[in-house]
């Protein structure tokens, strides 16, 4: 009996990223094409199709051996009927891209968004290999998450678990209004938009801080450097980004007992100036039991966690 392979597909608005991976979450084979979402949606599902069929033939495994193909993206997918309601960066909506890849390519095809992929990539073979409970956090340009329990996703009842960037932390008075159109979300504070909202304000207000002498648009990494080398307000942006993520992490931890809490995306690699800073306010703000043998820990896969997930799904 060979060897079973499962396919992963990363769908986003540039590059469709397709990879094959075998029964312990391995990543064996990548490919990565253009997505050409100006040409329409038939173009690219045509693309996804195409790119699924070269890999396996790159590759040193038969059509026969796989079992079937995931896919995350970034939207809102109906999971049960299989079909993507909206995703922008790709242009789609309301397309049933279970049905129609599986008539186009004859396997199991299952989608989720790409949040929850990610996270069911590190949980199976990235930094949560051998646990069966564990929150994910993606630090991007905004805030990202999965709920792993059990070793599976664990959705809600409208398929809308995870959004931990949505968490309210932020005290009134100094709460601003997020992208999802309420006050105080983590997003407005942890992720890379927000370190650098509160940098270009210090900035602004005139604060002693080497980020001034910065003449293109500040990036998170110049915040991360300034505030390793000492610069104070980079130090203070950095902390208030890591309270506000030990805090969530504390009602988290009081509703769920994850074993480990896995921290990617850009953010992430601040490095220990972030993570020391999360772990202080994590002990601080969970009851002693609920801290008992919970790690925060990076993120493993980098990159490639979303394609890993997708090629989970079909597992778990
Ligand atoms: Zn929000």
């Amino acid at each position: 009996m060979s060897e079973k392979i499962y396919v992963g597909v990363d769908l986003g608005g540039t590059a469709i990223k397709v990879g094959i991976c075998n029964q312990e979450g391995e990543l064996l084979h990548t490919y990565e094409g253009p997505t050409e979402k100006e040409k329409g949606t038939d173009a690219v599902i045509e693309n996804i199709e195409k790119y699924v069929r070269l890999i396996v033939e790159q590759s040193p495994y038969t059509w026969d051996q796989l079992v079937g193909v995931g896919a995350g993206v970034a939207g809102f997918t109906d999971l049960r009927a299989g079909v993507i309601l909206l995703a922008p960066n790709i242009g789609f909506r309301n397309v049933p891209i279970r049905a129609i890849l599986e008539e186009r390519i004859g396997k199991t095809i299952v989608i989720d968004n790409d949040a929850n992929v990610a996270a069911l990539g590190e949980a199976w073979s990235g930094a949560g290999k051998g646990v069966t409970d564990c929150v994910c956090y993606t630090l991007g340009t905004g805030v990202g998450g999965g709920i792993i329990i059990n070793g599976k996703i664990y959705q809600g009842f409208a398929g809308l678990a995870g959004e931990i960037g949505h968490i309210s932390v932020v005290p009134d008075l100094e709460a601003i209004q997020c992208g999802c159109g309420k006050m105080g979300c983590l997003e407005t504070v942890s992720s890379a938009t927000g370190i650098i909202r509160m940098a270009v304000e210090a900035v602004e207000r005139g604060d002693a801080t080497s980020l001034s002498m910065i003449e293109s648009k500040i990036t998170a990494k110049d915040i991360f450097d300034a505030a390793k080398a000492g610069d104070e307000v980079s130090i203070r942006i950095v902390n208030r980004a890591a309270f506000y993520l030990g805090k969530s992490m504390a009602s988290v931890a009081a509703t769920l007992n994850p074993e480990r809490f896995i921290v990617g995306g850009g953010v992430s690699k601040a490095g220990d100036i972030l993570f020391s800073k999360i772990r202080e306010v994590f002990m601080e703000c969970t009851p002693a039991p609920l801290q008992q043998g919970v790690e925060i820990i990076p993120a493993k896969l980098g990159n490639d966690a979303g394609i890993v997930g997708a090629a989970g799904l079909l597992l778990r």
